[in-house]
């Protein structure tokens, strides 16, 4: 049996199409179905929707096989331990800075609100700007609106969540899209099985883009 560990929400809806031209559909309906564990119309192959945190966590430890994340959670993560062969150009968006629209350019030093502690540290720190990062884990658009931090750092598709709450984009640290990681163990030991889904993710790609 192969697992695939896949992100939910945006990553899960744009990875759906893809295992469905590779034959891997799942039986029942995630957003009713209580299972946590999704049995797909692949004997061979089972689906576990979870959160995107969680997906480098559980292909590290082997719980799953293969893992579909984006690139901002792999970097946050740490992937050093994981395989990352493939570029599945899905959930494509912006990792950026944003601000208030009326807000004057960064000078000095900086507080900056994100989820992505790690990156932003970089960040700033490859521009020689001194920032204080403040982790939050969610609605990172009302710190700058409540004078919780000056920025923030979070992913843009199509900037209207920004623009919905007076922020702006600024500089743009990293494009994104999601990737397929695999347990290194599985590498090894189902090579076989792990080396020919790899093929077929592979194929697919190519025919898709063709
Ligand atoms: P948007 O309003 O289209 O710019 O989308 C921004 C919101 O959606 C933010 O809350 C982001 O964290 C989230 N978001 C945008 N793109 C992605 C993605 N590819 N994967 C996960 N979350 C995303």
């Amino acid at each position: 049996m192969i697992t695939i560990a896949v992100s939910k929400g945006r990553i899960y809806e744009e990875a759906l199409p893809l295992l469905a031209k590779m034959g891997i559909e799942p039986i029942d309906n995630p957003e009713t179905s209580r299972k946590l564990i999704l049995p797909t119309t692949r004997e061979d192959v089972q689906l576990i929707i979870i959160r995107a945190t969680d997906v480098p966590t559980f292909v590290e430890y082997g719980a799953a096989d293969f893992g579909i994340a984006g690139k901002d959670v792999l970097l946050e993560h740490g992937s050093e331990n994981l395989y990352e062969p493939i570029d599945l150009n899905i959930a494509c968006c912006k990792l950026m800075t944003a601000a208030h629209k009326d807000a004057p350019p960064i000078s000095g030093r900086v507080r900056v609100a994100t989820k992505y502690v790690t990156i932003a540290q970089q960040y700033f720190a490859s521009l020689g700007i001194q920032a204080e990062i403040i982790k939050l884990y969610g609605s990172m658009e009302l710190a700058p609106l409540v004078g919780l931090a000056d920025c923030i750092v979070d992913l843009v598709d199509t900037g209207n969540t920004l623009r919905a709450n007076q922020l702006e984009p600024r500089e743009l640290i990293m494009h994104i899209s999601s990737r397929l990681v695999v347990n290194k163990a599985a590498m090894k030991m189902k090579n076989a099985a792990v080396a020919a889904l790899l093929t077929q993710f592979e194929q697919t790609l190519i025919e898709n883009h063709s």
